[in-house]
């Protein structure tokens, strides 16, 4: 029997002539390809500045130091993460803490941010950075997390690494979070092997992350305190990284951004098609909401309370339906727990993850193979 994963990439034959076009050229890294993807990206997403970056993690990072986080500063995100939604806090030497999510949309909750602010700014330990997450690709509450950001003075950095291609309140999202962060893992909406790129409005911002990227060199002669030895020269004018994306990897992103569009709309008719056929079984659902639309990554359906969880993602594997779960609550982690946090912490992330599984979603899943996950979670929930 085929096995039917939870995400799968999708290919083309012109995202590899893209790829071959480069590896004929000039340019392996540092090449054009790499501004033509951010460009694009930039422009997709009605941005003013896109950096693409390795991955997301490092994206997170540098989103982080471009904010100025840094020792005894305070980061928030949401539990219901990959953990690399707070890591990016603690490279920085900052603390991380998590706000709750709310139930029905799995987001971070903004009456939880909201009533958790209020105690902070008590305490005189408000955030100087929150990170929400649009998880399995619905945006979050942005305009209210934007206007808790603007009345307690922190930064906002989305993890938006679910979203490409969202939509909230009729606009790409991007607007409202100071970086928007994105993943091109192959499981993610696009691919780029491995990638992550930094959206902002900011250009400073964005020049700060493009220096960070690469090393903290610049041959920019307005940024250097000596200069002008001769066009070999360059300054490092503070400490960076190699977090560099290859012309290779944004050529195949530029090429998959090219049928977005079709991808979109069949995560999206998959997605329904579920909570159609799903509807009527003691499941979970992911909401749906008139103000946004979600990008769909990720098809996440919790069992009712007294169903065993790890009974039906069993069956469902035994079936060759290779189920997740996404995702372990990050303070839930060894490493989180000898920072101090504890079961019990944060009630809502852990009721949800008590019941979640992710069954599969990619634009190539055809109808009869959904069919036989519908049919085979049916019958390991008994219904
Ligand atoms: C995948 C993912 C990341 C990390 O992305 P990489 O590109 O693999 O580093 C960060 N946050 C979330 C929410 C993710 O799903």
């Amino acid at each position: 029997m085929k096995s039917i994963p939870y995400s799968r990439q999708e290919i083309s034959d012109a995202d590899i002539a893209a790829v071959a076009d480069v590896l004929r050229s000039p340019f392996l890294t540092q090449g054009p390809a790499i501004e033509r993807f951010e460009a694009e990206f930039a422009a997709l997403h009605k941005s003013k500045h896109a950096v693409a970056v390795c991955n997301a993690t490092a994206a997170l990072h540098l989103a982080c130091l471009a904010l100025g986080v840094g020792r005894g500063d305070l980061v928030w995100t949401s539990p219901i993460s990959f953990v690399a939604s707070a890591n990016c806090a603690l490279y920085c030497g900052a603390d991380v803490d998590f706000v709750d999510i709310d139930p029905v949309t799995r987001n971070m909750s903004v009456d939880a941010l909201a009533e958790r602010l209020a105690v902070a700014e008590r305490d005189g330990r408000l955030p100087k950075v929150v990170v929400p997450v649009d998880f399995s690709g619905l945006p979050c509450d942005l305009e209210e997390i934007r206007s808790l950001a603007d009345r307690y003075g922190f930064k906002i950095i989305s993890d938006s690494s679910h979203a490409v291609g969202a939509t909230y309140r009729g606009e790409p999202i991007g607007r409202y979070a100071d970086i928007s962060v994105f993943s091109f893992h192959p499981v993610k909406i696009v691919t780029t092997g491995e990638g992550g790129l930094c959206l902002t409005d900011d250009a400073a911002l964005a020049d700060r992350i493009k220096l960070l990227r690469s090393h903290g060199i610049t041959r920019n002669a307005a940024q250097m305190q000596c200069g002008g030895e001769g066009s070999w020269y360059y300054e490092q004018i503070d400490l960076g990284f190699n977090y560099r994306i290859t012309d290779i990897q944004a050529a195949l992103g530029s090429s998959q951004l090219t049928s977005l569009d079709e991808k979109f709309r069949r995560r999206d008719e998959i997605a329904r098609r579920y909570d159609d056929k799903l509807a009527r079984l003691p499941l979970k659902l992911p909401v749906r909401l008139n103000d946004r639309q979600s990008a769909h990554h990720l098809y996440i359906v919790e069992v009712a309370h007294g169903v065993s969880r790890s009974d039906v993602f069993a069956a469902l594997r035994a079936d060759g339906i290779l189920v997740n779960v996404h995702y372990i609550p990050i303070h839930l982690q060894p490493y989180y727990r000898a920072r101090g946090f504890a079961p019990g912490d944060f009630p809502a992330s852990e009721a949800y993850y008590a019941g979640a599984i992710t069954i599969p979603l990619f634009p190539s899943l055809d109808p009869s193979e959904q069919d036989y996950v519908v049919e085979r979670l049916t019958s390991a929930i008994g219904s």
